[in-house]
């Protein structure tokens, strides 16, 4: 894995020769496309501008509509373009070690969006070649999944269908898959799309593929892989060798991305990353009007986003990430480390920077006090820290001197949840 740390001037200068590269609604007369810069009144030009790349950018408003690994999209924005085609690339071959040019892939809304573009990728996929009933095609996921799996479903028509996991260590419980298989083979599901996760939002549980495709590949011919790393891509890349959920791994159809989590880019900067030969089945042949064709979900999008994960990629380096991550990595060591001292349960995958706390172990009062999350709020059975750029070792400290005053003191008896 490499690519490039950049000096903030390198970095500006990039920007700034996209955007140059871009058509330029200040200079140029431009008739035709529906799309303007932001609103003067509001937005106007201000001096500090030249010295900020990506709110010069936001402000010219680029629109990267369609996907830009495949076809050349909007020919007036190619500069900044470039850039979003850069994000895919670093994403694609050296996180998840595709191979050059074998991928497509955008900057999505979010994770759901692209969760759901997979999703429809497949559906496409098996009722256009194999002639299939969205009845009969089903998406199987862990109940650790996140629920923009079930938004999908819902939407394409599709049956959801939830595998259980162990308490303790959240891994499907392969009998239950198996049942499940079963079950949805007798009531006529002939296609399956197998999501998997590379860090859940609630436990930072990674799945192994083998174990569940063992048991697909019993009961199924016609599956599909996808990957929801929207959590976990930025980080379990970084901090381990495994290359089992990324493109390396034939299996593996598609991923999902979310720069706008631990990468901290601003919301709207979801990444979808497929092999090549599939995002045609989202093709809307009739979006004629857009040049190079529309293949995502969400339309027009901002050339900003992509931009900004640009610009972030660049400021570190892949180098300078990984020591980002081991930082935060660490951290959550530490917390683990005291925790065991104090003898608190919980689950941790050793890559991922989440630690979710069996309740009961603390009071309720404690977790809102550092606004830990809970699985569900009506009857919590977990409670999960999650350790991003806000996160210090003395906020951790903090939170684990009062866990152990509150252990050792006799009044925890009725807030126990
Ligand atoms: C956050 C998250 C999503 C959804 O992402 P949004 O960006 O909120 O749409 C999907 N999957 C996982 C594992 C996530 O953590």
């Amino acid at each position: 894995m490499h690519w490039p740390k950049l000096t903030p001037e390198t970095i500006r200068q990039n920007v700034f020769d996209a955007l140059n590269k871009n058509l330029n609604y200040s200079t140029e007369s431009i008739l035709g496309l529906p799309g303007t810069f932001l609103d003067q009144e509001q937005f106007h030009s201000a001096p500090f501008l030249k010295d900020a790349p990506f709110l010069s950018v936001l402000v010219n408003n680029p629109n990267h509509i369609g996907c830009h690994t495949y076809s050349s999209g909007e020919k007036y924005f190619s500069g900044t373009q470039q850039l979003e085609i850069d994000v895919i690339r670093i994403c694609a071959e050296e996180i998840f070690g595709a191979k050059k040019s074998e991928y497509d892939g955008y900057v999505a809304t979010g994770g759901t969006e692209a969760n759901i573009e997979a999703q429809w990728i497949y559906r496409n996929y098996f009722m256009k070649n194999n002639n299939a009933k969205a009845s009969e095609i089903a998406v199987i996921f862990s109940e650790d999944a996140h629920y923009s799996v079930f938004k999908g479903a819902n939407l394409l028509g599709i049956n959801p269908i939830t595998v259980k996991v162990n308490f303790e260590d959240r891994k499907i419980l392969v009998e239950d898959l198996e049942n499940k298989l079963k079950e949805a083979f007798d009531k006529g599901i002939r296609y399956l799309i197998v999501h998997l996760s590379m860090g859940t939002t609630m436990f930072g549980s990674v799945d192994d593929s083998k174990s569940f495709l063992d048991v697909v590949r019993k009961y199924f011919k016609n599956y599909f892989v996808h990957v929801d790393a929207a959590f976990g891509g930025f980080i379990y890349p970084f901090s381990s060798n495994e290359k089992d959920l990324t493109f390396e791994n034939p299996e593996i159809s598609s991923v999902t991305i979310d720069a706008h989590k631990m990468l901290q880019s601003p919301y709207g900067t979801g990444i979808f990353l497929c092999r090549k030969d599939l995002i045609e089945y989202a093709q809307t042949e009739e979006a004629s009007y857009v040049y190079g064709s529309d293949f995502t979900l969400c339309g027009s999008r901002s050339g900003a986003n992509a931009v900004s994960v640009w610009m972030i990629l660049m400021t570190y380096g892949s180098e300078g990430w990984k020591n980002v991550i081991n930082k935060f990595v660490n951290i959550t060591n530490h917390l683990c480390d005291k925790l065991d001292e104090m003898g608190i349960k919980y689950h941790r995958n050793p890559y991922m920077n989440i630690v979710t706390m069996v309740s009961g172990q603390f009071s309720e009062s404690l977790a809102k006090k550092y606004h830990l999350v809970a699985d569900n709020y009506q009857n919590p059975q977990w409670w999960k820290i999650v350790t991003m750029a806000h996160v210090t070792q003395d906020m951790i400290d903090d939170f684990l001197i009062d866990l152990k005053a509150e252990r050792e003191s006799k009044i925890l008896d009725t807030e126990m949840s």
